[in-house]
């Protein structure tokens, strides 16, 4: 019999593992919480017994993410992490400090296949989509490392979370249960570059949870040359899904806006998003673009980011520039991984 994986499951899927290796349901629970707290193996999960640690390793593992590179930040409190799966690929996520609490960047996918010009994750296709459990161990093996409690998660690393969709819902089911990381559905926040059709079904099936949705242009002019996206999922299209999410959810929607120099980012362009956006419940997080060498693609300069936000700003829509964290080490989608395949 192939072993389980336990990384892998839902509190429901473990008490069906139990009752079929005549175990009882509780188990489920206690062995939730241990893997939460960071258990690689079954020797470590005390109150159980001898007999029934064994049972266990025969018939199951906790397949761990293996930790390949670390960087820290001198600045900030911000540190990246290149993580190896089992089958030799790799990914990255960004622990970050904030006043509100603690934060995670987690991937989704190892690679991906929505093609943005100006995004280092794109650049190898996709290599294949993350389980569950590989998402949820982002945040297991960071809380080791870090010794701190992750709060706050934000799906924006590698990949794009709505082509994996799936294990997405599977995966905030078990970092919400309170048996195990117990994260709040408002802390966490899932950013897409558009697919409309998922984008209904989320806020169908999890409204609670934070969408960000990558937009990047006003038009689908400049859209279309920076996100491949955009021939499949017109704006205008794309704005009406915003507001019917908005609407069901009740909740408000966040649009990033990169700023690429010369690109998206003059005083017409942020008086047509002004347009597009007016009357919406949402915010706009202006990121100025991080440089990706392979691109050849440059980020504005701060003072033209203050005029784009200036302009936002008057016409009463909530504007923020990111503050830039860990720039220091690369800490821009997909850079840490790009730079290990050219070691
Ligand atoms: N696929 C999802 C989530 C991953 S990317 C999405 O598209 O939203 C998280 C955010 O970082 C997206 O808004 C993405 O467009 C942006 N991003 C990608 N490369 C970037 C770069 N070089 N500089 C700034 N933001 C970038």
């Amino acid at each position: 019999m192939m072993k389980k994986n336990l990384m892998d499951m839902t509190i429901k899927e473990l008490e069906l593992f139990f009752i079929n290796i005549g175990e009882q349901k509780f188990r489920a629970k206690q062995v939730f919480g241990w893997i939460a707290k960071g258990a690689c193996s079954f020797d470590e999960m005390t109150d159980l017994s001898k007999g029934l640690r064994l049972k266990l390793a025969e018939n199951a593992d906790i397949q761990k993410l293996v930790i390949l590179r670390m960087q820290p930040s001198q600045k900030d409190g911000t540190r990246k992490y290149l993580m190896g799966l089992p089958d030799g690929n790799s990914i990255e996520c960004v622990f970050m400090k904030y006043k509100f609490g603690n934060t995670l960047c987690i991937s989704s996918q190892a690679g991906c296949r929505m093609g943005c010009s100006f995004c280092a994750s794109a650049i190898g296709g996709l290599s294949r989509n993350l389980t569950a459990g590989e998402m949820v161990d982002q945040i297991i093996s960071t809380e080791r490392d870090t010794g701190e409690k992750i709060s706050n998660i934000v799906v924006m690393g590698t990949g794009e979370p709505f082509d994996n969709y799936e294990n997405l819902l599977k995966f905030i089911e078990i970092v919400h249960a309170k048996e195990g990381l117990n994260i709040g559905l408002r802390n966490i926040t899932v950013s897409t570059c558009g697919l409309i059709p998922k984008m209904k079904e989320f806020a169908m099936d999890v409204p609670q949870v934070n969408l960000a949705v990558s937009l990047h242009a006003p038009n689908d002019k400049i859209r279309g040359v920076i996100m491949p996206i955009s021939k499949r999922y017109p704006m205008d299209d794309l704005l009406s899904a915003c507001r019917q999410c908005i609407e069901r959810t009740g909740r408000r929607i966040t649009f990033e806006y990169a700023l690429i120099k010369g690109t998206n980012d003059s005083e017409r362009n942020a008086e047509e998003l002004v347009s597009r956006l007016r009357g919406m419940n949402c915010h706009v997080n202006l990121i100025p673009l991080n440089r990706v060498e392979e691109t050849g693609l440059a980020g504005t300069e701060h003072t033209v980011a203050e005029r784009f936000k200036l302009i936002l700003d008057k016409k009463g829509i909530q504007t923020t520039i990111r503050r830039e964290l860990g720039s220091d080490i690369d800490a821009a989608c997909g850079q840490l991984r790009l730079k290990n395949g050219r070691d």
